[in-house]
């Protein structure tokens, strides 16, 4: 049950893994979870967002599904850091262009290891036209979820192969207010807002402008023809975040597709570098204990 509108997701399917709800959830140390799934079994909560729930109820049921989704957001962040692996999760208005900007992404980011997760309440529409370009991918689909959370997001890493130093980019469904709420265990959220759509939902969603790292000005190359302030957009955004970056890009024209790329090429190469300090730093610790017990056998 999602926070926020209290949706279901109770026909949440995950390609290539059995349903989330009917096995053990294994983390990242090898511990397994039965069947501690971010959904709320109690059957008063699963219609808390209908009258007649005490707000005292309802605002321990929000704290329980959002606690036990950060549990599975750190398991899923360990495992992350420890292969060196940069997540993001991409967030915005269905129709804002996350796939067409990640297939972009994936033809002008040739040699670089990548994996992407699809939510979408139906379909495998978006997964195909990703597996298309040669990238492996996995669809969650939510049914009535409107957003992916990090039980979800914990099973399709599963079914990827993610090699050491991927890129693994998370297309969540598309709705600019559930997912804010919801840490899958990735480096950033990015949010995508197209000049399509109006200068002003910054501040009409301000909780996922506030959760986000970056924010995407797509379609750009669309201007000429539009009444859009960009001037204006970033404003509002940074009224809300004041820290967060812009980048003003085009997936179909790849204007300012550089500076994005610059930013993911960032990201990987700093995952990986905390990956080879933690090894180096385990690999002196493992020296210095055998030091030790060397001069204590000898
Ligand atoms: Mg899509």
């Amino acid at each position: 049950m999602c926070v926020t509108c209290g949706c279901g997701e109770d026909e949440v399917k995950i390609e290539g893994a059995p349903a989330p709800h009917d096995h053990d959830h294994v983390h990242a140390d090898g511990s397994r979870h039965a069947h501690e799934h971010a959904h709320d079994h109690d059957p008063s909560a699963a219609h808390s967002h209908a009258p007649g729930i005490a707000p005292a109820r309802r605002v321990q049921i929000e704290q329980d599904i959002l606690s036990k989704n950060n549990a599975y957001a750190q398991a899923n962040r360990q495992q992350l850091a420890e292969r060196g692996i940069f997540a993001l999760n991409l967030v915005s208005s269905p129709g804002s262009g996350k796939t067409s900007l990640l297939c972009k992404t994936i033809e002008l980011l040739k040699h670089q290891p990548l994996a992407v997760i699809e939510g979408d309440q139906q379909t495998s529409r978006d997964a195909d036209r990703i597996r298309a370009t040669g990238a492996q991918a996995i669809q969650i689909n939510t049914g009535k979820g409107c957003h992916l959370d990090a039980h979800m997001v914990g099973h399709a890493m599963a079914q990827l192969t993610l090699a050491e130093d991927t890129l693994l980019m998370i297309e969540n469904v598309g709705n600019l207010v559930c997912p804010a709420a919801f840490d899958l265990g990735e480096a950033h959220k990015v949010v995508i807002l197209s000049v399509t759509e109006g200068e002003d939902k910054p501040i009409k969603y301000p909780d996922m402008f506030r959760a986000a790292s970056l924010m995407l000005l797509n379609k750009i190359d669309l201007l000429p023809h539009l009444s859009y302030d960009v001037d204006a957009a970033i404003a509002y955004a940074r009224r809300v975040n004041p820290g967060i970056k812009v980048i003003l890009l085009s997936a179909s024209s790849g204007a300012g597709m550089d500076e994005w790329l610059a930013f993911l090429r960032d990201g990987v190469a700093n995952a990986q570098a905390a990956r080879q300090h933690t090894v180096a730093g385990l690999q002196a610790r493992i020296a210095q204990l055998e030091a030790q017990l060397q001069t204590r056998s000898g």
